[in-house]
């Protein structure tokens, strides 16, 4: 009895894991949002890249999401 309590705390607590946030890049030429491209860091981290090109315009200027707001309002 007390194990399967244990082993439902176990399952919830895997239940409410938060998805990983994904790195979201704004071509700074037309503003599509691209999701960024999951890679490893040689130490097994999860990172983020910004797409080689935008698939809108072609840019190659992408600014991460957080700082986007940042990034426009120095204009
Ligand atoms: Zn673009």
């Amino acid at each position: 009895m007390a194990e399967n309590l244990m082993q439902l705390r176990s399952q919830a607590r895997i239940m409410s894991h938060t998805p990983e946030e994904v790195a979201r890049y704004v071509c700074d030429n037309c503003q599509l949002i691209h999701a960024g491209a999951p890679s490893r860091t040689p130490a097994g981290k999860r990172r983020f890249e910004p797409p080689a090109e935008c698939g809108g315009c072609g840019a190659d200027e992408f600014v991460g999401i957080e700082n986007w707001i940042h990034h426009r309002a120095d204009e």
